[in-house]
């Protein structure tokens, strides 16, 4: 399993920088988490859009508003001959207004389902299962976890710090916690507000004891460094996410 990093930033995209967005692949593994502003720019939509699995955390548009290029594409790649297998999107059905929004879609080639705590899937050789975690008062939040084999890549989605408890269950003993980290404990947001320090993700980590922790959702402002440095503060095996950034879990 590898995971290719398609955008760390929020709320916009920028240069070679897009919203938050992770590709999940081996020779039988097709997977999408999230799908921010700009982000589709690093995907490979000839090789991989065919019956490309999408999953979207929660329904802000840092973390889908490319979906619709994505379905747009599957439309047009369809009509062309070119892709053959529809492309899967799993989404929370809150706000239903944007839900029912997007399912609505006409010009797509997609199949549209919801995910709640209860959906366990397969996907080639992998499950994939969901874990509702609080972010903010407008949308439902689902991190995501992907185990292969002995293998278990777990993304948050955004969290705010009141479900850390929730979260660390979720993560315990993962490969690898794809973690948001909006914040730095310099910007003096309150300890429980809709998103992380880097600290707070560096918390949850350690007490999940991952085996290694990439931090993400950065702010454009930011040198992404300080993240890195603020989260070793508690626990050190930290990786900075970036554009293009491919990391290799292995069989
Ligand atoms: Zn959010
Ligand atoms: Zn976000």
């Amino acid at each position: 399993m590898k995971i290719k990093v398609l955008g760390t930033s929020s709320p916009y995209a920028y240069e070679n920088s897009a919203c938050p967005s992770y590709y999940i692949y081996d020779d039988k593994l097709n997977i999408l988490l999230d799908c921010g502003s700009g982000s589709h720019r690093f995907f490979d939509m000839q090789k991989n859009l065919n019956g490309l699995n999408i999953f979207v955390s929660h329904l802000h548009h840092d973390h889908y508003n490319d979906l619709f290029n994505y379905l747009y594409s599957a439309y047009a790649l369809h009509n062309l001959g070119l892709i053959n297998e529809k492309i899967q999107v799993f989404l929370p059905n809150f706000p239903n207004n944007i839900y029912e929004n997007i399912i609505k879609e006409q010009n797509c080639y997609a199949d549209f389902h919801t995910i709640d705590e209860n959906l366990h899937l397969s996907i080639g050789n992998a499950s994939i299962s969901f874990c509702e975690i609080k972010h903010a008062k407008d949308v439902k939040n689902f991190a995501i976890k992907v185990t292969q084999q002995n293998k278990s890549i777990v993304y948050s989605g955004d969290l705010s710090f009141i479900d850390k408890d929730k979260m660390i269950d979720f993560a315990k003993n993962s490969d690898i916690l794809i973690c948001e980290s909006s914040l730095l404990k310099k910007h003096n947001f309150p300890t429980i507000c809709n998103h992380l320090t880097a600290y707070q993700a560096g918390f949850i980590a350690k007490k999940a004891k991952v085996k290694k922790l990439l931090l993400t959702h950065f702010w454009p402002d930011e040198n992404a460094n300080e993240y890195k440095l603020e989260a070793q503060t508690i626990f050190d095996k930290v990786e900075i996410a970036k554009e293009k950034l491919i990391v290799d879990l292995g069989e």
